[in-house]
């Protein structure tokens, strides 16, 4: 695992973890949530302990995207850390089970709050934590990688030309950092209709970043109707229909990370 810049150890919360990977994208709205909430059910039907860290303060998706019977965030008193909730065995932390409205706060603080609610977790044994990192590559983001020793990255982004060079700007984040860079999800890029597939956001691009950059792994996620509304009920969709396309694109991608 790559070894954090600044923190001289390991915050206590994270060692119990042996793997964190973070799902990062260069904008919002690209299906980064969607990757990591999907990617962290698949990890656990194939029978890891899986643990989701939604990092977005701003705008947090795991309580929209997963229903936890338990919607606050509990405080061991004694301890003073949070136990996360619990949805169909993974283990869940977000803003958005906090109990507080929006956030509004500048960078620094919004750090120091993420970073406090990601370390004084009591996650307990992982085998992986998926962190759904807000989108860009400014501070917040960069400070976040700096504290969590990430094992792999894994990029969500969609094919239009304007989003390689986002992607880019991804890549070269974790590379400074030394945290590789496992896969490129390229999402809704096609969708098929009347016995035809139909690519509305041209192709090519996920093929131009794995070239330039070395990237092992390249998914192309279709357009599915049924991801945004499993998305919205609360059931992610590889535990929906796991024996349908977007489980065996998640599988895959599981075997990757
Ligand atoms: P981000 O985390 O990048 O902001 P989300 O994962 O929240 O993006 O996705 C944005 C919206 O698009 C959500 O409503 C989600 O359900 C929908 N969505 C994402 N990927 C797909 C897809 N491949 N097909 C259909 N809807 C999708």
């Amino acid at each position: 695992p790559a070894k954090p810049l600044f923190a001289e150890q390991l915050p206590a919360g994270l060692q119990t973890i042996s793997n964190i990977i973070a799902v990062s994208s260069c904008k919002g709205g690209v299906g980064k949530s969607t990757v990591a909430v999907n990617l962290a059910y698949t990890l656990a039907d194939m029978g890891a302990r899986v643990g989701i860290f939604d990092a977005d303060i701003y705008g947090p998706s795991l309580p929209t995207m997963v229903s936890p019977e338990n919607r606050i965030l509990e405080m061991n008193p004694e301890k003073k850390t949070i136990i996360p909730t619990e949805y169909m065995g993974v283990k869940l932390v977000s803003f958005g089970f906090a109990g507080q409205g929006r956030a509004i706060m500048r960078g620094p603080m919004v750090s120091g709050v993420t970073n406090q609610l990601l370390t004084t977790t009591e996650w307990g044994e992982l085998d992986y934590l998926v962190i759904d990192m807000p989108p860009g590559t400014g501070d917040i983001q960069l400070t976040l990688c700096q504290i969590v020793p990430l094992t792999a990255a894994v990029i969500v982004t969609t094919p239009q030309k304007l989003s390689f060079i986002d992607v880019a700007k991804g890549v070269r984040m974790f590379s400074k950092l030394k945290v590789p860079c496992v896969a490129v999800v390229e999402n809704m890029c096609h969708f098929d209709a009347d016995g035809k597939r139909y690519y509305p956001f041209g192709r090519g691009s996920g093929s131009q970043v794995v070239q330039q950059f070395g990237i092992p792994h390249l998914f192309d996620l279709p357009i599915r109707p049924t991801l945004s509304a499993s998305g919205d009920s609360g059931m992610p969709e590889v535990v929906a229909d796991p024996q349908g396309e977007v489980s065996k694109i998640f599988q895959n991608l599981g075997v990757c990370v």
